[in-house]
């Protein structure tokens, strides 16, 4: 059987049933680049994770931590990546409503572990904020019909 978010991308989900709600599969649910999680926490860093960032940025390791760390973090085994008084630092706008980490390639394991999930708040406060779009307590994403035919072509072109 069709993976319900994979429908819903391609279109094959009728309009008719689109406009009021689709059954997304949690496990599969993408990340639609809205950077709450990236506004919300603040990510640690361990020497070593932040020695392999500040070389991928060919950057002196010290002059790394004293521009992109939080100088108020107290462990002096670890680090936390500065946080403007929105996001972290290393969050970029690239597209209305969509974000992107400037450091993608090389952003500590902690964001490299991180997955997208419609039951996970950051995920469902980016598709109301952005998309006017609710999850319901059995994971349906509800919407008006115009909502859900944007998220479907956004997610049909990640
Ligand atoms: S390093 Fe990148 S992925 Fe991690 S919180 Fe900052 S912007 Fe988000
Ligand atoms: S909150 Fe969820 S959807 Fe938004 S950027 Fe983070 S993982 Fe992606």
């Amino acid at each position: 059987m069709a993976n319900p978010l994979e429908s819903f991308a391609s279109g094959t989900v009728t309009e008719a049933s689109a406009k009021s709600s689709f059954v997304a599969d949690p496990t599969v649910f993408p990340c639609i680049r809205c950077g709450v999680c990236c506004s919300i926490y603040q990510v640690r860093v361990s020497r070593s994770e932040a020695e392999r960032i500040a070389d991928r940025m060919g950057m002196n390791y010290w002059d790394w931590v004293g521009h992109h760390c939080d100088p108020r973090w107290p462990d002096s085994r670890s680090h936390l990546i500065g946080h403007t008084d929105e996001a972290c630092i290393f969050l970029e706008k690239a597209d209305v409503d969509v974000y992107r980490c400037a450091i993608y390639d090389v952003r500590p394991d902690s964001c490299r572990n991180w997955v997208a999930g419609v039951f996970k708040p950051a995920c469902q406060e980016g598709l109301t904020r952005f998309w006017n779009i609710r999850v319901s307590s059995r994971g349906q994403l509800e919407g008006d019909g115009d909502s859900l035919t944007r998220l479907r072509r956004f997610i049909g072109m990640l």
